[in-house]
């Protein structure tokens, strides 16, 4: 459910347009899971409603909780019958955050990650990606787990710029004071690293955080782990993020995933700190390094100690970074994997 839905329920159902007001307060504000809990609608208006509109695009088809609480994970069924999944994660006592994807499946095909092996089934429409949204708003106020969620990325399945319009349609929905209403600095959007939308972000939607899924800083290398680099290669991306930061005095986050052997060596620090150092101003520039949750990829996770090696050697070198923290991992919280799993059984 979005403003626009409600509005076009009014119209084809001729509700008086004042009570289009009542009726996004309840979804948005009280988290009514149905029309039939809008209990400032008529009983009889309110079960008509009820039966042919359901608030959310999906059905929850699995729920996954992890074993110490700080994570959530569920499948969702589309109307298609189509698989996603999204989840929920609180980091710290209080932060609650959800990683909701943008695609079913995903195109681009990185080595690294279970979604690429799904191919691209379909994009997301804009109102299938904010109700990820809205149903872990229902979720926590069921649950009375906290008081709100305040954070929103975009690091689900899916590519975000390869669905831009849809995906700038849920940001603009995310942040309508009517509804969602979130702050832009709470949302962030995370790609493989495409060029235009880049751009496009930096005078759209200057408030929103921005991360670029880098993981290594070698051309070559790079287009193996990540083919669409061949398309936007390193220098590409560091003239969108250069601008992006010229444009909006905004930090840039950088992703990079510590693989065993392939991207944790000194040489592969030395590369990124060289190449960071090209977006300019560098002090705007954040790594966050994820250790690998690993798959059925060939690729190998490193060890904590030298995470906090090669983070020390990018700070020594100007670089602020920070290991993300895994969350998690019982319920496997990399992208993609259960949806993958699920299809093998
Ligand atoms: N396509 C977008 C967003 C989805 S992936 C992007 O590439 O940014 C979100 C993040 O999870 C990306 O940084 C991606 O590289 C990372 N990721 C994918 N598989 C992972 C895994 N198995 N372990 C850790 N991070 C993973």
């Amino acid at each position: 459910m979005d403003s626009k839905q409600i509005e076009q329920i009014i119209e084809d159902e001729g509700i008086e347009k004042y009570r289009a007001e009542q009726i996004r307060q309840a979804i948005f504000q009280e988290h009514a899971s149905s029309f039939n809990g809008i209990t400032t609608l008529k009983k009889d208006l309110r079960e008509r409603l009820s039966e042919k509109y359901p608030l959310l695009s999906f059905e929850l088809y699995r729920l996954f909780e992890s074993s110490d609480k700080t994570t959530f994970k569920a499948l969702l069924k589309l109307s298609d019958g189509k698989i996603i999944e999204t989840v929920l994660m609180n980091p710290k006592p209080g932060h609650w955050t959800t990683c909701i994807s943008s695609q079913v499946g995903c195109a681009l095909a990185c080595t690294f990650c279970a979604t690429g092996t799904m191919g691209l089934l379909r994009n997301l429409r804009s109102e299938e990606i904010t109700d990820q949204v809205l149903f872990w708003r229902q979720f926590i106020g069921e649950r009375k787990i906290a008081e709100r969620l305040n954070n929103v990325v975009y690091m689900g399945m899916g590519e975000p710029f390869q669905n831009t319009k849809n995906v700038f349609d849920s940001l603009d929905e995310l942040m309508n004071p009517d509804t969602f209403h979130m702050g832009a600095r709470h949302l962030s959007v995370s790609t493989a690293g495409i060029v235009k939308p880049i751009y496009q972000m930096a005078d759209r939607f200057p408030q929103v955080n921005l991360a670029l899924s880098l993981h290594i800083a070698d051309d070559e290398k790079r287009t193996e782990l990540m083919p669409i680099n061949k398309a936007w290669p390193l220098a590409k991306l560091a003239e969108a993020l250069t601008d992006y930061i010229e444009k909006t005095h905004r930090k840039v986050f950088i992703e990079y995933i510590l693989l065993r052997d392939e991207t944790d060596k000194r040489d592969n620090a030395k590369q990124l700190i060289k190449y960071l150092k090209t977006i300019k101003p560098t002090h705007l520039v954040h790594v966050n390094l994820i250790v690998y949750n690993e798959t059925e990829s060939s690729h190998k996770q490193t060890s904590k100690d030298h995470a906090r090696w090669f983070k020390n050697y990018l700070e020594e070198n100007g670089i602020s970074a920070t290991i993300r923290k895994n969350l998690g991992r019982d319920i496997d919280g990399a992208c993609g994997q259960l949806v993958v799993q699920q299809e093998n059984i």
